[in-house]
């Protein structure tokens, strides 16, 4: 897979994670990432549902409080999920505009 910090394609397998999930490193900017490092699940524990549920409540305008009574999830933890989308959506948004 394509390094996701610097865009080299040679990258080569680095061990595993503590989680069991594949590590990569790349050759040209020598650093490590796996294979969720593009997305928001990368180094969180949420489920996919979690993570939908949070961000679907939150782009109908639902309180981050009343996030928390649908979803169980910490404040926290949701606070962090959406600005994490927020962040991706941004790159998104810079990459193709
Ligand atoms: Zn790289």
């Amino acid at each position: 897979m394509p390094c996701p910090l610097c865009g080299h394609e040679k990258t080569y397998k680095h061990g595993k994670t503590s989680k069991g999930s594949q590590r990569y490193r790349c050759l040209n900017c020598k650093q490590t990432f796996t294979s969720t490092f593009d997305t928001i699940y990368y180094r969180r524990q949420v489920s996919f549902e979690e993570v939908r549920i949070v961000l679907q409540s939150h782009c109908e305008g639902t309180s981050l409080r009343g996030i928390s009574r649908i979803s169980g999830l910490s404040y926290n933890t949701r606070v962090s999920l959406i600005r994490a989308a927020s962040q991706k959506a941004q790159l998104v948004h810079n990459g193709e505009v």
